[in-house]
């Protein structure tokens, strides 16, 4: 099973792809944890999409669809693989085609994450995580039960996003409906379009998910 996710920044692709990983047993390829982590290394590629992913652009074509075909071969080929943030032009589902054709994958589903644009801004502004596990936390809907400690792991350092700030995800939503928006249809044409209300909780975009996935 190979899906896609899409949705603006903020849409609970990454929470709802940690979802699928625990329930399915599937794989998470993010182009933006991908691009975080060799920016982290000072990598090439690192130190290229830094100042694009600060500004809120998109990062060239060519870099992600080859971080994606290198993680693509990392995997069994019975793996199955949720893209998350990836594809975002009509380039790289071009690209996306290619790299599963030549895998012997295809496409089961694309799952759209609709939601509401004032909202968005406040989740994004507003979320933060654990530096030592990562766990996710908000401002407003969630707060550690202990103010300064994970509840987690205890851990009291906590890091957010240097692209999590008003101007940046305004960038980042006129990407999303310029350029990634765009490509639903080549999906839709094919019928492997659900959309899900993504204003709903998190444990309801969940079921709604394993729903379409059949489960
Ligand atoms: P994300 O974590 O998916 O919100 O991505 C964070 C940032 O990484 C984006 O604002 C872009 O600058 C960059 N990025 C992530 N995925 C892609 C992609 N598929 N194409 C181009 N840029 C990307």
């Amino acid at each position: 099973m190979n899906i896609i996710l899409l949705g603006p920044p903020g849409a609970g692709k990454g929470t709802q792809a940690q979802f699928l990983v625990a329930d399915h047993s599937m794989v998470q390829l993010s182009t933006g944890d991908m691009l975080r982590s060799a920016v982290k290394e000072g990598t090439p590629v690192g130190l290229k999409a830094k100042a694009i992913m600060d500004a809120g652009e998109l990062v060239s074509d060519e870099i992600v669809s080859a971080l994606i075909g290198d993680a693509l071969d990392r995997l069994d080929a019975d793996t199955g693989v949720i893209f998350d943030g990836y594809p975002r032009t009509a380039p790289q589902a071009a690209s996306l085609e290619e790299l599963l054709a030549s895998r012997h994958r295809s496409l089961n589903h694309v799952i759209e994450l609709n939601v509401d644009v004032d909202a968005l801004i406040e989740r994004i502004t507003g979320r933060f995580t654990c530096a030592g596990c990562g766990e996710g936390y908000h401002n407003i809907y969630k707060m550690p039960e202990s103010e300064g400690v994970c509840d987690k792991c205890g851990h009291t350092e906590f890091k957010r996003r240097p692209d999590d700030n008003a101007e940046t995800v305004r960038k980042r939503m006129e990407e999303y409906r310029g350029k990634t928006a765009p490509i639903l249809p080549i999906y839709e044409e094919r019928g492997i379009v659900t959309r899900v209300d993504g204003m709903a909780d998190m444990e309801t975009v969940r079921a709604e998910i394993a729903k379409i996935l059949g489960s």
